[in-house]
């Protein structure tokens, strides 16, 4: 299958995600436990009317497009959550699939014919984060708070392709890099290459998941939530330490920058919550996008001045 092929179909793959995903987040109630077969179960129905919704009142984006933003039965206007939330959801689904295509680890292994198994694994695993990471920053944004049971569900996962991981590492058979996937320069790999790739893993989930503690109990729990400390332990176990640590630097500047905004613009006081959930979560995407450029630049600024 031609690269680009595979990238349409993630695309596509990502708007029907994105659609589920709008499902979950609008039904979800904080203060409910709602079972997931129930959140997910059951027909479509309109917001305002009630009135059941066809199927092709449900294909993704096209038919907000077509129905130009308002529900066909009752005439009311649809929430922009949801053509947003779906093209989000496909363009972050294309743009990692073509990220894991690219790096060098994974690209070296494709030229020499097909794709190894670990590659779809690695595929699917991070759009699988992807999707928890959108679910999270809908929620923290909308209820300002991160419901355990995702964050809990998605550990359970990373921890599981953690191991995974470290198994390809210690064999040479199927073309795994022995230092781990990676989405920073090649210059990291050696840092990368001082632990193996399961303690990178766990250390990661302790540097960023600890420093987000240490900010929980400096600021005591007005700064940051026990949910973001949680949301951090996660992030390291699916980056490992290197990439979660420029995940977390990138999480904090572009916090402060939002932040310098909203207290700019007097949309929110000094006093305000603003959930850091979302942040930490396009810190991760940061990470994986640009983490290359980010370090390559940022050492090159060095060498520059030597
Ligand atoms: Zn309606």
């Amino acid at each position: 299958m031609s690269q680009s092929l595979l990238i349409a179909i993630v695309f596509l793959l990502g708007l029907g995600v994105g659609s589920f995903i709008n499902v979950i987040t609008i039904r979800f109630q904080p203060d409910k436990n709602i079972p997931f077969t129930q959140l997910v179960g059951g027909r479509s129905r309109c917001n305002f009317c009630g009135h059941q919704l066809k199927w092709y009142d449900l294909i993704p984006l096209f038919s907000f497009i077509f129905l130009k933003g308002k529900c066909r039965y009752c005439g009311k206007k649809i929430s922009w959550q949801y053509p947003i939330v779906e093209l989000l959801t496909a363009l972050i689904f294309s743009g990692v699939t073509y990220r894991l295509l690219r790096l060098d680890a994974i690209r070296l292994v494709i030229a020499t014919g097909s794709i190894p198994f670990w590659v779809w694994f690695a595929i699917l695993l991070f759009l699988f984060y992807s999707a928890i990471l959108i679910i999270l920053s809908i929620i923290d944004i909308k209820h300002y708070l991160l419901p355990d049971k995702y964050i809990y569900s998605a550990m359970g996962v990373a921890v599981i392709a953690d191991v995974i991981f470290y198994g390809l590492s210690k064999t040479k058979k199927f073309n795994f890099p022995s230092c781990g996937l990676n989405f920073l320069s090649s210059y990291m790999d050696y840092f990368n290459c001082q632990f193996n790739v399961l303690i990178s893993y766990l250390l990661g989930a302790v540097a960023v998941g600890g420093f987000l503690f240490i900010i929980y109990l400096l600021t005591k729990g007005r700064g940051m939530g026990l949910g973001d400390v949680k949301l951090g332990l996660l992030i390291g176990l699916m980056l490992g330490l290197t990439n979660g640590l420029l995940a977390l630097i990138a999480a904090f500047i572009i916090g402060s920058f939002v932040g310098i905004i909203l207290l700019a613009s007097k949309k929110k006081a000094l006093k305000d919550w603003v959930p850091f959930g979302p942040f930490l979560a396009l810190g991760v995407f940061v990470a994986i996008f640009w983490g290359s450029f980010l370090v390559e630049s940022y050492l090159s600024i060095f060498n520059y001045l030597i």
